[in-house]
This record gives structure tokens, C-alpha cells and sequence, in this order.
């Protein structure tokens, strides 16, 4: 599943690919690709110059010369590629966008296999989608607020990991990077925040900035200049992970086995050696 990294990566990528192009033609193709929440059919954008692309979150769009913007949101598998005479047509198209800049075109187009994703026309409220703004600011953002975050988790009385996946506290942590973070900072994934020292969840909060700024530098360093794709849980950062998916695998500090344990519907891995929870 994409997260914040493998979306940064899609943004950085189409902001690179797409800026200054016009849209000729906007299809939506499956009849759950735009949500119903969009103020308009995707057609709307027809004629519309692309000025650049936002993020927050998990939630991406497209800037506009118009009153509105393009939200997309990946969803478990959505991916934006620009089509290649010499590559096979992706088979889950749920949307295209015939784009054009003075004689050079492109195709865009959103491909999804689990139709968990979706695409909306949407106002800016406050330079933020409508449909983002529950969304917190995650750590790259120049308006995340360190401290304000840190007493946020350690007020409630939650476990860490469901607290890091909180998107209304902090954004863009998902379910890899949230196992990632814990076992570079030492923490066992069911501690209680209201149990953790500020200095500790702070800890852990670094851990999670740096583990993705990480992986947003691999993405950078392996991005094709044509070929956009989000390829999630087997993407590119896979062979740095060091407890997320290495179940019964030693753990790379200790050589502990990695256990995998499930609470709030999500597997959670870690080092029971390195990450004791408090007692
Ligand atoms: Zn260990």
C-alpha cells in the first residue's frame, strides 16, 4: 500500500512530468473513480493548464489555472503512468488524461487494480483540499508542530503504533513505516503513550521523519523519468526494512527472532529483544 513516501515520489514525479502541460481531455473509466464528493465531473478540467501538484498526507493533487484542483488519493494500489508505445497498456485504467504543451503530448492515466483509490474535483480550503483537512501536517511539512504533535500522543492514553497511524494527529505514517519507526527508536509497537516519556515519543516521532525521508531519497534516486509507478508493499525500500514483513527473521541489532503479533486489524512486527514493553 502506497505511503507517504511512495506518494511524495508520485507528487515529485508528475510535478516534474506534467507541470505546464494543458489537459485536451479528461475520461473517467469505471464509475467509482471519481468520488461523489467531486463538485464536478472530471470533464470539468478539460481545457485547464496544470500549474503544479500538493500534498498532504496521503492525499496528492494537482494545481490548476482554475478555481479547483485534481485530488487523487492512491488508495491500496492506485498508480499514475504516463503510456509508452513500447510498454503494454496497463490493465486497470480508471481514468485518462490526454495532455498536450505546444507539440509534445501525453497520456496520463490513473490505474488502480483494487478500485480502492479515487479521484475529485475539489475547492481549496486554506491551501488544502476539502476533503484533506481532518488531515494532520506530517513531519516534512514547514507547518508541523514537533512539540504540539509530541503532547497530542503522550495526552492520550493509546498504544504508540495506533497513535502513529492517526492521521488526524500526525500524517503519513502507515502501517510499514509506523513497524520501521518503532524498532529504530526501541519501542514495543502496544506501549501506552500516556506511559512513554516525552523524550521517547519524540524518539519515536524522529525515527518515523527519518525512516521516510529515506525512502523518499530511493524513490528519488530510482525514479524513471517516464514511467511513474507506485508499486507499494514490494516497491523499492524493501530491502531496507528491517522488521515490517521479516517475520521469524533475525533481527538486524540483536539477532532476536522478529514476531508478528495482530491488534487494531493490523499485523504489527518487532524485536521482542529490543522493544520490551513496559511493565
Ligand atoms: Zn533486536
Amino acid at each position: 500500500m502506497p505511503e507517504l513516501p511512495e506518494v511524495e515520489t508520485v507528487r515529485r514525479g508528475l510535478q516534474h512530468l506534467i507541470t505546464g502541460y494543458r489537459i485536451v481531455q479528461a475520461d473517467d473509466l469505471h464509475p467509482r473513480a471519481l468520488k461523489s464528493e467531486s463538485i464536478a465531473p472530471l470533464s470539468t478540467l478539460n481545457g485547464a493548464r496544470i500549474t503544479g501538484t500538493g500534498r498532504r498526507g496521503k492525499f496528492l493533487w494537482i494545481t490548476l489555472d482554475r478555481p479547483f484542483v485534481l485530488v487523487a488519493h492512491l488508495g491500496m494500489s492506485g498508480q499514475f503512468l504516463i503510456q509508452q508505445k513500447d510498454r503494454p497498456s496497463p490493465k486497470h485504467i480508471r481514468a485518462q488524461f490526454a495532455l498536450k504543451r505546444s507539440l509534445r503530448k501525453l497520456d496520463l492515466v490513473f490505474n488502480d487494480q483494487r478500485t480502492f483509490g479515487w479521484l475529485s474535483i475539489e475547492e481549496l480550503a486554506d491551501g488544502v483540499p476539502t476533503s484533506a483537512t481532518h488531515i494532520a501536517h506530517d513531519p516534512f511539512d514547514p507547518h508541523f508542530d514537533y512539540q504540539a504533535t509530541i503532547t497530542k500522543m503522550a495526552q492520550r492514553n493509546i498504544r504508540i503504533k495506533t497513535a502513529l497511524l492517526n492521521q488526524e494527529i500526525m500524517s503519513g505514517v502507515g502501517n510499514i513505516y509506523a513497524d520501521e519507526a518503532l524498532w529504530r527508536a526501541k519501542v514495543h509497537p502496544e506501549s501506552l503513550t500516556s506511559e512513554l516519556s516525552q523524550k521517547k515519543i519524540a524518539s519515536v516521532i524522529d525515527a518515523a521523519s527519518e525512516v521516510m525521508r529515506e525512502a523518499i531519497a530511493k524513490g528519488g534516486t530510482s525514479f524513471d523519468d517516464l514511467y511513474i509507478n507506485v508499486n507499494g508493499e514490494s516497491g523499492f525500500f524493501e530491502q531496507s526494512l528491517s522488521a515490517y514483513g521479516r517475520e521469524d527473521e533475525p533481527c538486524p541489532r540483536c539477532g532476536a527472532l522478529i514476531k508478528r503479533i495482530v491488534f487494531g486489524a493490523r499485523s504489527s512486527h518487532f524485536c521482542p529483544r529490543c522493544q520490551r514493553k513496559k511493565s
